[in-house]
């Protein structure tokens, strides 16, 4: 049964969904005012991980995600580029679905953009407004009123008293019009830096918040009661204690059940971000190492909850791991026309498959612990490679470890190399009868045949050994 660890009450908790069989997850996207950098592309490796996993133990899933698509720093990057404010951000939004796609990340099943939805955070501010907890102030912006709410600041560990200045968060209001430092801004009024960026609502002109669009878009979706909702752990305040403030006072109803977090991914020990000028885009990190499941690899060999120290060195590392898993395939696929299966042989696989899968989920419903997962999967493929080594795999057991290694890639998604971005991605069939067709050549004598067809090989990413026993191949190193 999965455990995961709740950031509510800092304990391991067994999952148990509202709906029976069914797992509403929000996750907090981006801001699309720029390329998203590593360190905001492991949450969502964390999400799509998570997805994979609950639909693997036979859970269907509504994930809904966020992109914000207005506030402070999308409107000022529009207004120096001169563009209105969704021409800027669509080509961000586009740019992240492209890393998604290059992840694996599959893309959640509603994208929602907070400019789309503005109707929505209208009627929860009025409704905030109608139940107290909020109030307009004089410059006519709509604050939250954090006295209003008697759980404010436990969720995050802080004592409403110690809330010294703002949970505000991204909005730079005027503290003085506020009531309270930590009260936080629902609507904020218009103001000339807004230019053409505004929409009508009943409390004047202007526009929303960054905290209530999660909190209306999460409950438009998912309800106003759902199961998981996961961000980076730079969020757990203000943001996630202010969407709890928000949904909670308006429902009076629990919002979320389990909080999860990632930790922070880390440049030279220190948080990459873009104030710190210390980030990568996958693009550049791309120009060094092609394959983009080195780094969906990399993020999933560390525990979610902790930090990663990103190096070239380690995702270098990392790709070199996926060599091993692409020639382990390889060695898999050459066995395909060697008659050594023996029931036997297909038993014992089988019995090491059945302990690999409980290794598996085991160690995955231990709150994802994917280090312990992917140890355990090296483990089984040493002893299916003892196997090899020892003549007993044929066609029917290199199948049977195929078809296994399939299932649980279903959740990895980085084990069976990508035909779209990873050159080793011809077909095992047309390179064993290339090799066919050089043995041939070679029998009769023909070097200058044998060659080409040789150089073919090398051309594909191939690398060829001659045994005694005849010919096996592997991919070369990238
Ligand atoms: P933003 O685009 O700044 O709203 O951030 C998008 C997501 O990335 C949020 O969930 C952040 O918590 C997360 N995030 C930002 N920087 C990092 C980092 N260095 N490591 C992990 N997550 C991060
Ligand atoms: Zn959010």
């Amino acid at each position: 049964m999965l455990r995961l660890h709740n950031t509510a009450s800092h304990k391991l908790e067994k999952f148990k969904p509202i709906h029976s069989g069914q797992v509403n997850m929000y996750t907090c996207g981006p801001t699309i005012y720029d390329f998203a950098h590593i360190g905001n592309l492991s949450v969502y490796l964390l999400s799509d991980l998570l997805k994979k996993y609950l639909q693997f133990s036979g859970y269907k899933v509504l994930d809904v995600m966020n992109f914000t698509d207005v506030d402070d720093k999308t409107i000022k990057a529009s207004h120096a580029q001169g563009v209105p404010l969704s021409q800027y951000t669509q080509k961000f939004g586009q740019a992240i679905l492209d890393d998604f796609d290059k992840l694996k990340i599959s893309r959640p099943k509603v994208i929602c953009e907070a400019t789309k939805h503005i109707p929505d955070m209208i009627k929860l501010i009025q409704t905030l407004l109608d139940k107290g907890y909020a109030y307009q102030a004089k410059d006519k912006s709509v604050y939250y009123k954090i006295s209003a709410f008697k759980d404010y600041g436990k969720f995050a560990g802080i004592n409403k008293r110690q809330l010294k200045t703002g949970a505000s968060g991204r909005i730079n209001s005027d503290e003085y019009q506020k009531d309270n430092a930590g009260d936080f801004v629902l609507w904020k009024a218009w103001d000339k830096d807004d230019g053409q960026v505004f929409w009508d609502s009943p409390f004047g002109k202007g526009r929303p918040g960054w905290h209530i669009e999660c909190s209306a878009m999460s409950m438009k979706y998912l309800g106003p009661s759902f199961d998981i909702h996961l961000g980076g752990e730079d969020l757990i305040f203000p943001h996630h204690q202010n969407e709890i403030a928000q949904s909670e006072g308006a429902t009076g109803q629990k919002f979320v059940n389990y909080w999860l977090h990632h930790g922070f991914l880390r440049m030279s020990q220190k948080k990459m971000s873009k104030s710190l000028g210390n980030l990568y885009t996958l693009s550049q990190i791309l120009e060094k190492v092609p394959n983009p499941m080195a780094f969906r690899y990399l993020i999933l060999t560390s525990h979610y909850r902790k930090a990663l120290n990103f190096s070239f060195d380690i995702l270098q590392s990392a790709q070199n791991t996926l060599d091993k898993f692409s020639n382990f395939i390889a060695r898999l696929r050459q066995q395909q026309d060697k008659s050594l299966d023996t029931t036997d042989n297909q038993a014992k696989t089988q019995q090491l498959i059945d302990i690999a899968l409980t290794a598996f989920t085991d160690f995955m419903d231990d709150d994802l612990n994917t280090p312990q997962a992917i140890a355990s999967l090296f483990n089984f493929i040493n002893q299916i490679n003892k196997m090899i080594d020892n003549a007993q795999v044929g066609p029917i057991v290199a199948q049977q470890v195929l078809d296994f290694l399939k299932k649980i890639d279903k959740v990895w998604a980085f084990i069976f190399p990508d035909k779209k971005f990873d050159p080793k991605n011809e077909d095992a069939t047309q390179i064993g009868n290339i090799i066919k067709q050089r043995d041939l050549a070679r029998q009769n004598q023909d070097w200058s045949k044998a060659d080409n067809l040789k150089q073919q090989l090398d051309q594909m990413g191939v690398e060829i050994q001659d045994n005694p026993t005849g010919t096996s191949w592997k991919w070369k190193k990238q």
